[in-house]
């Protein structure tokens, strides 16, 4: 039961009755046994600054921001951490007294499956397919974790280069930009250690899409990870497999985030798999 001592926590989004989020967090906080509440916060988007400071009026300990409200939040927030600073985009807010401070957690929870199945970053040879913004995350994931380099291939040059370089002047690793179909994207696939695809291609319902990607180029050593997290095997994760690599899809990369944005609030180590499997089971209804 919400009593006066629990604390309370959100996400905040227009609109919001889809989000996974609520499940989630619940779940890993009726497992840890701790007070604390979490609901959904639909907010308009010309009403999010009243949101914002109805919210910090409330004494909520902290929010989950999602779309359309990522960028939007950051000026109205008193202290912006770096990784959501340099990703341009905030997921998680948290509230000291008062004193609101704005965080990107996609960047833990990206690496996170990583980690855990000690794929070696350092001096490792990257594509990323897609230059959005779920790849600015994974970007400087990468970079924060000293790759050799990175290749962003994808349909629109502009923008990837745009991206590029946008952190070029935060990296002293070379980050190249090359169009699908090009010898460059041909190269960077045979050489790839980790092969990362953050465009919407093969996203439910469009299953039968998927990233360009030439298997016969790939090295079967190499990682291969997903973040699209609907189906749970898009068609590039079985062709992958098939291919014999190593593969993850964005389930744990959004539980992940859930998972330190919890951990920021509460200041306790969430169950990861938990959530995860409050997230599977949400999806699969959502499926049904
Ligand atoms: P976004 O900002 O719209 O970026 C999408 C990127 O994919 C852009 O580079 C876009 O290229 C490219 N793209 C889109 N359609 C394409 C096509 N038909 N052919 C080639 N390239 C195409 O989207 P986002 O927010 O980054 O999200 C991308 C995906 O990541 C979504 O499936 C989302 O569900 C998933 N995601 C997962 C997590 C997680 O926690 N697992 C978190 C965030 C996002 P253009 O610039 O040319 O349009």
């Amino acid at each position: 039961m919400n009593t006066g001592k629990t604390k309370n926590l959100g996400v905040m989004g227009w609109p919001i009755a889809h989000s996974l989020s609520p499940a989630m967090q619940q779940a890993a906080i009726e497992k840890a046994g701790i007070d604390y509440s979490y609901i959904a916060l639909p907010v308009e988007p010309q009403a999010l600054p009243q949101a914002v400071a109805g919210l910090k009026a409330l004494n909520f300990r902290g929010w989950n921001v999602t779309i359309p409200h990522k960028t939007a939040i950051m000026p109205l927030l008193d202290e912006i951490d770096e990784d959501a600073a340099v990703i341009g985009a905030v997921n998680t807010v948290l509230n000291e007294d008062g004193r609101l401070k704005g965080y990107n957690t996609d960047i833990l929870g990206f690496l996170r499956p990583l980690q855990e199945q000690g794929v070696a970053l350092e001096g490792a040879k990257v594509l990323i397919l897609g230059a959005g913004g779920a790849a600015r995350a994974v970007l400087w994931g990468m970079l924060r974790n000293k790759v050799a380099s990175v290749v962003l291939a994808v349909r629109t040059l502009e923008k990837g280069e745009a991206l590029a370089q946008e952190f070029r002047q935060r990296t002293q690793v070379e980050i190249n930009v090359c169009a699908f179909g090009s010898e460059v994207f041909c190269q960077a696939q045979a050489q790839a250690d980790l092969l990362v695809n953050t465009t919407p291609l093969g996203m439910t319902p469009k299953v039968d899409a998927a990233p360009p990607v030439n298997w016969e180029l790939v090295k079967p050593t190499a990682f291969v990870y997903d973040i699209i997290y609907t189906p749970a095997e898009t068609r590039f994760l079985r062709e992958a497999r098939e291919h014999g690599c190593p593969t993850q899809n964005g389930e744990h990369m959004l539980a992940g985030q859930g998972a330190a944005a919890l951990a920021l609030w509460t200041g306790i180590e969430p169950d990861a798999d938990c959530m995860c499997m409050a997230l599977r089971q949400e999806l699969e209804k959502k499926e049904q």
